[in-house]
């Protein structure tokens, strides 16, 4: 299962350490992958984006996280059959991948559905990086077949991972989904960005929050 799921050979003699410990490793690796893209799957999203929030916390810096949903992608099916509709998921995938950073992270996190998380992504940069995207993947056609290329459009929504405030994953995602839901009540192809919120927090509450000096021994 492991090798026709595209994993390199395992090392050491079957039944040793070294070829369990490869059994395990490969079994994590297929676990946190999308099986039609390679992307990270849903869990391990959610997983990096906990992660991040910890990051954010402690550091402050920002971290934008983009949703995109394919446009009208019923339509692909309807029209080209469900097996056309998995190529164009599967480039915009590739389309993606090779957009980000290599510390950015994209996943598929549902059908048509795709996100990414940005670390270290200033606000002065979230709209033009995010707008970068959606554009990539209009000007670029899918091949469908010898003779058929198809071109798709994304709505993207994004929010920042509030700083210097402890988040959750599901929290963020839902305010990146309500500006990717302004994006499609706005008309499609296009990206809304939530406002950069202004951090209230004082410095003794980064304090009480982290575990730094406590504000009534200073
Ligand atoms: P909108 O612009 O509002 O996003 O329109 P839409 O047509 O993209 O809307 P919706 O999200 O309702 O449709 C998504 C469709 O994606 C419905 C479902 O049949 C299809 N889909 C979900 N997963 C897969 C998949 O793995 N492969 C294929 N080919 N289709 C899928
Ligand atoms: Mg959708
Ligand atoms: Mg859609």
């Amino acid at each position: 299962m492991l090798q026709q799921s595209g994993h390199a050979a395992l090392p050491g003699a079957p039944g040793s350490v070294a070829w369990l410990q490869g059994v395990i490793d490969a079994l994590c690796d297929l676990s946190s992958r999308d099986a039609l893209t390679g992307l990270a799957n849903r869990r391990a999203f959610e997983a990096a984006l906990g992660r991040e929030i910890d990051r954010v916390a402690r550091s402050g810096e920002p971290a934008l996280l983009l949703l995109l949903d394919i446009d009208h992608f019923k339509r692909v099916n309807d029209t080209y059959g469900h097996q056309a509709g998995d190529i164009v998921i599967q480039a915009v995938a590739d389309i993606l991948r090779d957009c980000v950073r290599p510390m950015d992270l994209p996943a598929r996190i549902g059908g048509e559905e795709f996100a990414i998380v940005l670390p270290n992504c200033p606000p002065a940069f979230g709209q033009t990086v995010a707008e970068r995207l959606r554009a990539r993947l209009e000007s670029q056609t899918i091949a469908l077949g010898p003779q058929q290329h198809l071109g798709v459009t994304v709505s993207v929504g994004g929010a920042y991972a509030p700083q210097w405030v402890r988040s959750s994953p599901t929290l963020w995602i839902e305010r990146a989904d309500l500006q990717l839901y302004r994006a499609k009540a706005e008309g499609r192809n296009r990206t809304c960005l939530e406002p950069t919120p202004v951090s209230l927090v004082s410095a003794e509450e980064k304090g009480m929050l982290f575990g730094g000096p406590s504000w009534d021994q200073s």
